[in-house]
């Protein structure tokens, strides 16, 4: 499967999760949940490093990269964003036979492949 293909398979799983609140915790009362500027960063450094893009900021300002509907940057420039839901990683007991561990897996073995460093 292509590298764009798998971000869009794994934000399907993700995003229902993180829009459920699922796995939140504290995080779930505040507006943007997890977002942080120190990720908005890391996603800059990656599309930079990675792809020589440099991300335009919204001028959100707290969250570099969030929009009135959301975050305004491709799945595939913000990896750590966009792999990372908190019931899968945070789950009690991970099962390394878990669809979305297995193409995650898969996702930083093709980056790492390609030059990128993701994590
Ligand atoms: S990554 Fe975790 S804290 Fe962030 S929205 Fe998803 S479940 Fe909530
Ligand atoms: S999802 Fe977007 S707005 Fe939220 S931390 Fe990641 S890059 Fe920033």
């Amino acid at each position: 499967m292509e590298l764009l293909a798998m971000y869009e398979e794994i934000a399907a799983i993700t995003r229902p999760l993180c829009l459920a609140g699922t796995g939140c915790g504290d995080r779930a009362s505040r507006p943007y949940r997890c977002c942080e500027k120190q990720y908005c960063d890391r996603a800059a450094k990656f599309a930079r490093d990675g792809y020589g893009i440099e991300l335009q900021p919204t001028g959100h300002p707290e969250i570099p990269f969030m929009g009135p509907s959301g975050c305004t940057i491709p799945l595939h420039l913000r990896p750590i964003c966009t792999i990372h839901a908190c019931a899968i990683s945070w789950a009690p007991t991970i099962n390394p036979d878990d669809p979305a561990m297995l193409l995650t897996q898969r996702i930083l073995r093709a980056e790492h492949a390609a030059g990128r460093q993701v994590i």
